[in-house]
């Protein structure tokens, strides 16, 4: 039986659906919650080869009408192009406004699907099949959707909530191992930033996670999908300067900076950045004089059991500090020599701050690098 977590938000509300086998249920799953028998499912070609079969006969069998459109899979098809075409094509239908847009794939698929969705005819009812642990811990929870531009990721979105979330982590046994460690740092990442337990339970259950055991995937997207909803339920158009929405970028600065210093081009997964930056969140905070030293060990101590990326050192690529501060300096965060960070008290302890030195930040990498 598959678990249920109500995501109860100001406007709307609506169910993330975690379990096994969920794809070829999804028909009668969804159907309740459908205003019309009839959706256009978007996915990535990877996905629609391992999937997409499976997602149709269950729609098939439920009398739900459906037209799928594929794009490649990457990063690339977060685009202006590939959001023309598939407007386009549902357009051209003749589509109406109670036709359900469903997504199935990674964060990729989820972002333009979710954006489609949110801008055709100003609004067209949204269902989110994620098929990678990231997108089940993270994109699909909060309605944020959205493009890149030339000028940067994600600058072109909307906030569109899903009618449902069907998070089926029997989907997640073809995914690469790199993959499944990139989705888990978003799950440590929430421990850290707000849940001691959370932690915890990745300390005793973490390598059953990235061994892609079913009870523990469950568990583990059970527990992130329901701190993210609790973070993102108190702010949720990431209104709050300081803390709300803003927490959950904790080790977030860091990575970034390594994955632009790569042009974002695959060869470091969003989430390997986030789990070196979230020890050197801990490592800034120690090194700051907030955070025990311990809790930095214990962190250190998780990522390196589990053979996740810890250090820039780990990487088999070189840096330079001086571009890596660039690259934060021109995150609009720096003011006056000081940068803004998310920083941490103690593990499940973040807490945003605007007067972080960036000497002490070019230390750290420094240091680590
Ligand atoms: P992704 O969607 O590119 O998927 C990673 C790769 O795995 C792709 O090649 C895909 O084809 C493949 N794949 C997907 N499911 C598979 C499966 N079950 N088996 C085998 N292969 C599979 O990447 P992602 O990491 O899921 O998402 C990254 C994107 O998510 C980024 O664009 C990021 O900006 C976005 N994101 C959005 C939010 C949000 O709140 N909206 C939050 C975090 C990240
Ligand atoms: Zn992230």
């Amino acid at each position: 039986r598959p678990v249920r977590l109500p995501v109860a938000l100001e406007h709307t509300s609506y169910d993330v659906v975690i379990g096994t086998n969920l794809i070829s249920r999804a028909g009668a799953l969804l159907a309740p919650v459908l205003p019309q028998k009839k959706v256009v499912i978007i996915t990535d070609e990877t996905v629609a080869a391992l999937y997409l079969p499976t997602l149709q006969d269950s729609l098939r069998e439920t009398g739900i009408a459906f037209r799928a459109l594929t794009v490649p899979p990457g990063e690339q098809s977060k685009s202006l192009s590939t959001y023309e075409r598939l407007t386009d094509a549902i357009l051209e239908e003749g589509v109406e406004r109670r036709t359900t847009i469903i997504a199935l794939g990674g964060g990729v698929v989820g972002d333009l699907a979710g954006f489609v969705a949110a801008t055709t005819l100003r609004g067209l009812p949204f269902v989110q099949i994620p098929t990678t642990l990231l997108s089940q811990v993270d994109s699909s929870v909060g309605g944020k959707t959205g493009i890149n531009t030339r000028w940067g990721k994600n600058l072109l979105g909307a906030f569109h909530q899903p009618l449902c979330v069907l998070a089926d982590v029997s989907a997640l046994s073809t995914l690469p191992h790199r993959e499944l460690v990139a989705g888990y740092a978003e799950i440590v990442k929430a421990g850290l930033l707000g849940s001691p337990d959370l932690f915890e339970w990745c300390e005793r259950h973490g390598d059953s996670v990235l061994a892609a055991e079913p009870e523990a995937l469950t568990e583990a997207v059970r527990q992130a999908c329901a701190f993210k909803a609790r973070v993102v339920a108190a702010d949720e158009r990431e209104e709050q300067s300081s803390n709300g929405r803003a927490l959950l970028n904790l080790g977030h600065t860091f990575g970034h900076a390594l994955e632009a210093e790569l042009g974002y081009d695959g060869r470091l997964l969003h989430g390997e950045g986030v789990s070196i930056g979230l020890r050197l969140a801990f490592a800034l905070s120690v090194r700051l004089g907030v955070c025990p030293q311990e809790d930095l060990e214990r962190v250190t101590a998780h990522l390196r059991l589990l053979k996740m990326p810890a250090s820039i050192s780990d990487l088999p690529y070189s840096f330079r500090v001086a571009d890596l501060m660039a690259h934060m300096q021109r995150d609009k965060k720096m003011q006056d020599g000081r940068l803004s960070f998310v920083l941490a008290r103690g593990i499940g302890k973040a807490f945003t701050s605007q007067d972080v030195p960036a000497e002490l930040v070019r230390e750290i990498l420094l240091e680590d690098g």
